[in-house]
């Protein structure tokens, strides 16, 4: 173990699953010279959670077993010594990159490292390696929400926090079931709403998902037309006399090219391309006008879109158009889905952006960058995003791939390429804490990881909150932290100096010192606070916001108060919105709109949460849900079997049992993202979806693929 800490009776980490980032508390005991881990709560004074926690919190010590764990590295499924793997490793990325140059290494990573281990791997990747094809299963997740606040602030910035949920007049869920994906945050919305019957929750979702029992009431919108909805608000508040003018005309620029982009969204125009009954759009816009405050929290439903980031802006521009951004329960409020998206954000994580919040495009950052790192060399240039990464591999182009904790044959679009790009691709090392997933068995290197409770780091919630995962237990077999073994790859590639780390307070002061480089005060990503932290006060550290600067030593709690933004005038920027289309349209022959997220009960791909019984209760097995009257045209009983295909589909049709659901939309159907080869079927919903993306997050477009659905024969 790398930990330097002692180790309590008693002691503080946090949740490893949602971005909501609750602080739980572990007490510990020791039995036979081990420390084991006897039962846990949520933190009651983490300003995430106040002690609550979800069924997928309290049940983490159930799915902390060393069953099944990943115990020693391995090569071609023989186990091998750390200097083995580690040597392999180092020699056959120096052989690609003398033969086909940077760009045919790549690593592909996680919102499930911690900062620390995002920072390591960024560094080797942009400053030592000389490329940027670096990228995250966080690309899956939130990286429209990154696009659009960078368009619209100048950075990647998010304006609220949880506090300002209890204190809003109005809250819009779109693109968002907080009820089951957020569950903490959906119970501090309900205790608010009772506390405050005055209080109006509008959800935007096409199925009347839990979250909709909050609602006022709940619009149904047709899949796909978000922007079209925000689009007709921003020419709403601009015909009711309901702009900010004093704020637009003092913070901002651009309105009139957004406002002319809208003007055509009229609430007639907005009910008929939206599908919904024009009573309900006129509704739902008064009650923004005539709200005071108003909160708009959106999620995967917006951003895992072909127009994600056009989706985020149209958000946006209505929040600057009517002043409700900067201030107490305002603002355009992104949640991430993972422990530590924005984290990785933070250190330049996805493939377009450096370390700090700076700019790869821009060379002034890129040298600030490489001289503090001291680096030989600097990518010049955005790497591969996820999608085009495994392309790009499938093309032969890319001949090495790192992918650490994460498993992009499940989670990925276009499984059938993801397959082939790996079949093929000349090196895959996978390092993770499972022994089997769908991506391990085309693993030529295997490394084992260090999971929650063992790894040593922070995290940072959606609310720019950072907090500490704490390493309790010592990792079993010969598992190590994700940061040491970057570091002893980067060693064996001849950085040995620059990667040199002992615990990672050293890349947490690292990383600090990085972002108030040179006193730069004009980027709001300052840890200048933490520029001289000891290892003591990093394993004390309290969950704290950034910026954390001398003259702000406890954090901050919102952004924008003052009306500045990190643009170069420091003005806010409205961005024009035209609407697009979903990509994935429906056609005679795949008639059906095809909506995938998140069971209440489980995490990703399962591989810690299908180890608790009581977590398989609420959601046995996968399902599709359909509407009564569609299941009925096509001839399905509820419980029978259905295979789905879709047009980009190669592999067998995916098959799942039907469950009805009177409140979904005709001709949509939901399934949940989770279950896999692994859990014993063929029900990869990844197969279906073709890779269509945003083009500027290259975020994909999972909420609406087109399938057909016929009953299942096995005969
Ligand atoms: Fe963990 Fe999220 Fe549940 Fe909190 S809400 S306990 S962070 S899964």
């Amino acid at each position: 173990p790398v930990s330097t800490e002692s180790v309590p009776s008693l002691a503080q980490t946090t949740c490893p699953y949602c971005g909501v980032g609750c602080g739980v508390d572990i007490t510990m005991q020791q039995e036979a010279g081990n420390t084991v881990l006897t039962s846990l709560t949520g933190t009651p004074e983490h300003p995430a959670n106040f002690g609550r926690l979800c069924v997928k919190g309290t049940n983490l010590l159930d799915t902390n077993s060393e069953n099944g764990r990943l115990l020693f590295p391995a090569i071609n499924g023989e186990r091998a010594s750390w200097d083995e793997a580690t040597t392999a490793i180092a020699e056959k990325m120096v052989s690609v990159i003398k033969t086909h140059g940077p760009d045919a290494v790549a690593l592909y990573v996680s919102g499930q490292l911690l900062t620390e281990d995002y920072y390591v791997a960024n560094k080797l990747m942009k400053g030592y390696v000389g490329s940027a094809n670096i990228d995250t299963n966080s690309r899956l997740c939130m990286s429209s929400a990154v696009g659009a606040y960078k368009r619209a602030f100048g950075e990647d910035i998010v304006p609220c926090n949880y506090d300002d949920l209890e204190q809003t007049d109005l809250l819009i869920l779109t693109g968002s079931n907080a009820a089951w994906t957020h569950p903490v945050l959906f119970q501090r919305m309900e205790r608010a709403k009772r506390r405050n019957p005055d209080m109006k929750v509008v959800v935007v979702d096409p199925r009347a998902t839990d979250s909709a029992t909050l609602a006022d009431f709940h619009i149904a919108l047709k899949p796909g037309t978000d922007a079209v909805l925000f689009n007709g608000l921003l020419t709403f508040i601009a015909e009711n006399d309901a702009l900010d003018n004093a704020f637009i005309q003092a913070s901002t620029n651009g309105f009139t090219d957004a406002l002319k982009a809208a003007a055509d969204y009229s609430v007639s125009e907005v009910a008929k391309q939206c599908d919904i009954p024009e009573h309900e759009v006129l509704a739902f816009y008064s009650l923004f006008l005539n709200s005071e405050r108003a909160i708009t929290f959106f999620s995967m439903g917006i951003n895992q879109s072909n127009s994600g980031v056009d989706k985020g802006n149209a958000i946006i521009n209505c929040h600057l158009a009517s002043g409700k951004i900067g201030k107490a329960g305002s603002g355009p409020f992104s949640i991430t889905g993972q422990p530590n998206a924005m984290g990785g954000r933070e250190v330049g994580g996805l493939a377009n952006m450096l370390a700090a919040h700076m700019d790869i495009e821009n060379a002034e950052h890129r040298e600030r960058v490489q001289r503090f790192w001291d680096a030989p060399t600097i990518a010049e240039k955005g790497g591969l995003k996820a999608v085009d990464l495994f392309k790009r591999i499938n093309e032969g182009k890319v001949k090495f791939v790192w992918i650490m904790a994460t498993n992009p044959v499940v989670s990925m679009p276009n499984r059938s390429e993801v397959e082939a790009a790996l079949s093929k691709c000349e090196m895959v090392v996978v390092s993770d804490i499972v022994q089997k997933n769908d991506t391990l068995k085309y693993a030529h290197i295997t490394l084992p990881a260090t999971g929650w409770s063992e790894k040593n780091g922070t995290v940072t919630n959606s609310e720019r909150r950072i907090s500490r995962q704490r390493g309790l237990l010592t990792p079993p077999g010969e598992a190590k932290h994700d940061w040491q073994a970057i570091s002893l790859v980067a060693a064996k590639l001849g950085f040995e100096s620059a990667f040199n780390y002992q615990h990672p307070a050293d890349i947490f002061r690292e990383h600090a010192q990085l972002t108030a480089f040179e006193n730069d005060r004009e980027r709001a990503l300052n840890l200048s606070a933490f520029n001289h932290i000891s290892v003591a006060e990093y394993d004390n550290l309290r969950p704290v916001q950034w910026p954390v600067t001398d003259a702000a030593k406890t954090g901050t709690a919102r952004m924008f108060e003052n009306g500045h933004y990190f643009t170069a005038d420091g003005k806010a920027r409205f961005i024009a919105i035209t609407p697009r289309l979903p990509e994935q349209q429906t056609s005679a022959e795949f008639p059906f709109v095809l909506n995938t997220g998140r069971s209440r009960d489980q995490w990703h791909t399962m591989t810690r949460t299908g180890k608790a019984a009581k977590l398989l209760k609420h959601a046995p097995h996968a399902t599709l849900a359909l509407h009564p009257k569609d299941r009925e045209a096509l001839g399905i009983e509820v419980n029978s079997l259905v295979a789905l295909d879709s047009a980009c589909n190669t592999g067998e049709p995916v098959i799942l049992p039907v469950v009805e659901d009177a409140q979904l939309r005709r001709k949509t159907c939901f399934a949940p993202i989770h279950w896999s080869a692994s859990w014993g079927s063929n029900i990869t919903l990844g197969a279906l979806f073709n890779g269509a993306h945003d083009p500027l997050s290259g975020q994909p477009e999972l909420k609406h693929g087109a399938v057909n659905l016929t009953p299942a024969n096995f005969e």
